[in-house]
């Protein structure tokens, strides 16, 4: 089995050693990961430059590139260019810091599986829900059995699984619940800044606040305890309201007429 790699905090983060690491012996680890820490860069993909790629060793992996661009540039490149054969599970992360409800439309983690299940291979993403602690013992643990399970069970096409990890000793972790998307507030906060020379600059520093509305959504998971798993597609139609909108009558009248 060919496993591909990959992250958003860059190549040399704990996070992507400590899941090399977890699916060691699993099969051949290939890992295509940026050269720098690219955080909430979202599905971005560079178009208008080259990017730069680089072979570099690293353990526990058959092979290794440390590419300038974003996780799905990552994703793309290592599929078509830089992997010889097929890959055939994807893993992201270990993503420092949670990604849940909302965030999984900035995270470069949760965009690096989704361009993997858009080149059609069945893709998880992994994030540790705390920017600060480095144990990522349960986080690698539960990796290792997703991709254990990931090998005998066949994931839906078009579908991920976005696992987030509670930042809690690991004798309290209470188990695993399957969830859905919940919601995230962030407080829309810049740091005013000069620069050297005078010029004004904004620093973002929101933070996020969960919002505990229903019961089986990610945050309410991590909240409780538990590892949290959520499958996620990228259709982003709200099916509900589309007749309602057809009753809005929106139509297109020319003005050459
Ligand atoms: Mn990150």
């Amino acid at each position: 089995m060919n496993i591909l790699v990959t992250n958003d905090d860059g190549i040399n983060a704990k996070g992507i050693k400590a899941l090399v690491g977890a699916l060691s012996g699993l099969g051949k680890i290939y890992v295509v990961a940026p050269d720098s820490q690219k955080s909430a860069c979202g599905h971005g993909i560079t178009i208008h430059g080259p990017v730069m790629v680089e072979e570099v060793a690293y353990e526990g992996a058959e092979k290794a590139w440390a590419v300038s661009g974003t996780p799905a540039d990552c994703v793309k490149l290592g599929v078509s260019m830089l992997i010889p054969g097929t890959i055939d599970v994807l893993f992201s992360g270990i993503n420092q810091g949670g990604n849940m409800g909302t965030d999984i439309l900035y995270s470069g983690t949760v965009s690096g599986a989704i361009e993997g299940i858009l080149l059609g291979i069945p893709s998880v993403a992994v994030s540790f829900d705390t920017n600060t602690g480095v144990d990522f013992g349960p986080s690698k643990i539960i990796s290792r059995t997703v991709c254990k399970r990931m090998m005998t069970k066949e994931l839906e096409r078009e579908t991920l699984l976005n696992v987030n990890v509670p930042y809690i000793p690991e004798d309290q972790i209470k188990g695993v619940q399957i969830t859905k998307l919940g919601i995230r507030e962030y407080t829309e906060s810049f740091q005013e800044r000069k620069d050297p020379r005078g010029g004004l600059y904004y620093w973002y520093s929101g933070s996020p606040t969960n919002v505990f509305s229903e019961e089986d959504t990610d945050v309410m998971a991590i909240e409780k305890g538990y590892i949290s798993i959520t499958p996620i597609h990228f259709d982003l139609t709200n099916y509900r309201i589309i007749n309602d909108i057809k009753d809005w009558g929106i139509k297109y009248e020319s003005n050459a007429k």
